[in-house]
């Protein structure tokens, strides 16, 4: 009997993730076969959330790099081909954030490949994040600097598709506001936490732009001295490499500080975090590593719906918030 019902389940199983399959291969091959609407294919989940915010129902919208793959070094797969051949536009982070080199390649070489941060990096080039040389891609983190994407699509949603102009025009303004709307209920979320509890220690260099814009004062802003408000062992691209020299210098982030936790992400290996764990637990500090990951580079759950963009950030607030609010030992004592 249970054999039987060991079989079963394994069926029941197996005929789900069939199902799971066939239905991303059809809505796949729907979004090919459309010929009312403009396809675009949008590298992430968070550049497809600003898309849709404007495009609303009028495009046919596909994600190239969904789940819990890797932006930073994903590369083309079987069908990848097709979707980027098939495309009318493909919207992309851009920053170099999609790093993977034929990927890298074909965006660079198509006109119809649009980067959402284009304005960023040409006209407000001063709100962008340099870490040892390079541009942080993480532009997510911050809803109100991620906003400024929303006029690049505009634009070109209304060249590409004029008839639905006007709708674009309205949409960009609407999405705009709550763009704006959130940003503000996120910082009056994190602002809960008193300043010297708004420290922030993640695996990868995902965070810059959230410890700018949600955890450091105004003063820290203009001094440069945010930077200290965000560490993590490693760097922009989490690469697995990592020397006891970078263990050491969180470890002392660590304490100089006072932070307690250590926030794992939710598609970055747990190596570096638990190392950092160890490492500290010898010297006798009192850390542990947060119950609920952060989402750095993926949204978690599927993203279709609006929103889902902001559930993400919201999540990632309210995490932060809540383990950093817990009292020290010191302070029961
Ligand atoms: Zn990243």
């Amino acid at each position: 009997m249970k054999n039987f019902l060991f079989i079963l389940l394994f069926f029941s199983a197996y005929l789900s993730s069939c199902q799971d399959s066939s239905v991303v291969e059809s809505a796949e091959k729907k979004w090919i076969d459309e010929k009312d609407k403009l396809r675009v294919l949008c590298t992430t989940e968070m550049v497809a959330s600003l898309v849709s915010s404007v495009a609303d129902d009028k495009i046919a919208l596909l994600v190239l790099i969904k789940g819990e793959l890797d932006p930073h070094s994903y590369e083309p797969v079987k069908g990848d081909e097709e979707k980027l051949f098939y495309a009318d536009l493909v919207f992309y982070n851009g920053l170099g954030l999609e790093h993977g080199p034929s990927l890298r390649n074909y965006l660079q070489g198509q006109e119809k490949a649009v980067a959402i941060s284009k304005d960023l990096l040409e006209v407000h080039s001063q709100r962008l994040i340099e870490i040892d040389g390079a541009v942080d891609p993480h532009i997510w983190m911050d809803i109100s600097l991620f906003s400024e994407g929303i006029k690049v699509i505009e634009r070109v949603l209304k060249e590409k598709d004029p008839l639905h102009k006007e709708i674009y025009q309205k949409n960009a303004v609407l999405a705009y506001r709550e763009f704006q709307e959130k940003h503000q209920s996120i910082l009056e979320l994190v602002w809960q936490l008193p300043e010297n509890k708004r420290y922030l220690v993640t695996s990868h260099d995902a965070f810059n732009y959230f410890a700018y814009a949600y955890l450091a004062t105004e003063e820290e802003k203009k001094n440069g001295s945010w930077k200290q408000r965000v560490m993590a062992p490693e760097g922009l691209a989490p690469e697995g490499h990592l020397s006891l020299h970078d263990i050491k210098n969180v470890v002392e982030h660590l304490r100089r500080y006072k932070i307690p936790c250590l926030f794992p992400e939710a598609n970055v290996n747990k190596d570096a975090i638990n190392k950092v764990l160890s490492a500290s637990l010898e010297k006798g500090m009192e850390v542990s590593i947060s119950r609920f990951a952060l989402y750095g580079d993926s949204m978690g759950e599927e993203g279709k719906e609006r929103g889902s963009y902001f559930r993400m950030l919201e999540h990632n607030a309210q995490s932060f918030v809540q383990e950093m609010s817990k009292p020290s030992k010191e302070e029961i004592e």
